[in-house]
């Protein structure tokens, strides 16, 4: 039985300890006690794990134990997002450390004379967006005959983005008897189906029920009106321990505003979405995990990968119109065990939402109404909410509530296609 306390337990080499040990973890994550002995037996291995769990470390430690120095590319990792990929690619770094193991990156919005460089000059490790890979696969500069380790990280995240012609390329283009690890914060049917093309008599571990949100975080929504969001919140962050705020915003405009708004009453804020350059969203996230920038707005680009320790609160300024982003995206906080605070702003329309991520999650949010702020409800939440419907004055508000639900439908169905 493996001892859940210890590294020393799960079979790695003297010099994967030490990396550990230079990390500063003392005891593996649920997730590495499951995967990393059955993927050190060569076993491919499907999780279900979302960011926060630990999942890297439990697909980067076995496969390090398998690479050999100077022997060309050997562990791809596919992620849905350049920052994701970017982290996957520090990790391997800090975890190789010691050795002559080189990790690339190649994604998207940067160019492509380094990454060629990376990938003929053989590094062992490459992490990789699968639009760019496959950009790089098609003009020849890159052969995957070799690879032993294939991971998918954030399978979800990868079909949802539309990326399964690339991933199948992949597959296709890498030898048989390779390793697979697929990795998906939920086991919808379309990545359970993939698992089982990717990967060979798996070992199935999951890092906390599916869906579920890591202990420690606290979970509150503001009924509010939408005029009143901005001031809601800067209320919000003069309450003690507001130290350092991930804001989701909907739209990129919507977080250029909020952004926009913050500044002007003073609290250093950055902004992180799809429109800015990757410099900028890059010193972005440097100035947010520095301190330097209390507070970091996003869209929904930067939900999954962004692994900064100690985000004390997740602010969902605009509530996410599909209940998976919203696990993603609170799992921003609460970081490896750290007490973290998530709350969501909740419009009249928007109460649907909040039910269907409730009914995902399988409990209900706490609610909270401060009478300056609260929207005072529509006449069509009563007729949806069916519970706890509280008395609402009819303000006939009801006719753009649903103009809204369209809007933004619409708006999620452009950020899936992007
Ligand atoms: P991940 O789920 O891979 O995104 O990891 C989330 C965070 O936990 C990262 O900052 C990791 O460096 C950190 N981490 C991973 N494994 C451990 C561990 N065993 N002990 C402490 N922190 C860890």
């Amino acid at each position: 039985m493996v001892d859940l306390n210890s590294f020393r337990d799960l079979g790695l080499a003297p010099e994967r300890l030490r990396a550990v040990d230079g990390m500063g973890w003392t005891a593996p994550t649920p997730i590495q006690v499951r995967a990393v002995p059955a993927a050190l037996e060569g076993r491919d291995v499907v999780g279900v794990a979302q960011t926060g769990t630990g999942k890297t470390g439990a697909f980067l430690l076995p496969a390090l134990e398998r690479i050999v120095e100077g022997g060309g590319l050997q562990l791809l990792v596919l992620c849905p997002a350049r920052e994701l990929a970017r982290q996957v690619a520090e990790e391997a770094a800090a975890l190789s450390r010691g050795s002559r193991i080189r990790t690339g990156v190649i994604v998207g919005g940067a160019s492509y004379g380094p990454q060629l460089e990376a990938l003929r000059s053989g590094y062992e490790i490459v992490a990789a967006t699968p639009g760019r890979l496959n950009d790089h696969l098609r003009r020849g500069a890159l052969d995957l005959r070799r690879i032993r380790i294939l991971v998918l990280d954030e399978a979800d995240r990868m079909l949802d983005m539309g990326f399964r012609p690339q991933i199948e390329d992949v597959v296709r283009r890498s030898p048989k008897g390779r390793q697979s690890m697929l990795f998906s914060a939920t086991m919808p049917r379309g990545v359970h189906a993939l698992a089982l093309q990717v990967t060979r008599d798996p070992v199935w571990v999951e890092a906390a029920p599916e869906g579920t949100v890591a202990e420690g975080i606290h979970e509150v929504a503001y009924t509010v009106k939408p005029s009143s969001k901005p001031d809601l919140l800067l209320q919000l962050l003069d309450g003690p321990g507001w130290d350092q705020v991930l804001a989701f915003a909907k739209t990129k405009s919507g977080a250029d505003a909020l952004r926009g708004r913050l500044e002007r009453a003073d609290i250093a804020t950055d902004a992180l979405h799809a429109d800015r350059q990757m410099r900028h969203r890059t010193r972005a996230l440097d100035r947010f995990a520095s301190g330097e920038v209390r507070v970091l707005v996003a869209t929904d680009l930067a939900q999954r990968g962004l692994d900064v320790a100690g985000i004390s609160h997740v602010v969902n300024y605009d509530i996410p119109l599909d209940p998976d982003d919203y696990v993603h995206r609170i799992g921003r906080t609460g970081r490896a065990g750290a007490p973290g605070t998530a709350v969501t702003f909740v419009t009249g329309g928007e109460l649907g939402y909040l039910r269907s991520i409730e009914h995902r999650l399988g409990r209900r949010i706490e609610r909270v109404s401060l009478p300056e702020y609260d929207y005072g409800g529509s006449p069509l939440d009563v007729a949806a909410s069916g519970r706890g419907g509280r008395s609402r004055a009819g303000r006939g508000i009801g006719a753009r509530s649903a103009e809204e639900l369209t809007d933004e439908e619409l708006e999620s169905l452009l950020n899936v296609s992007r």
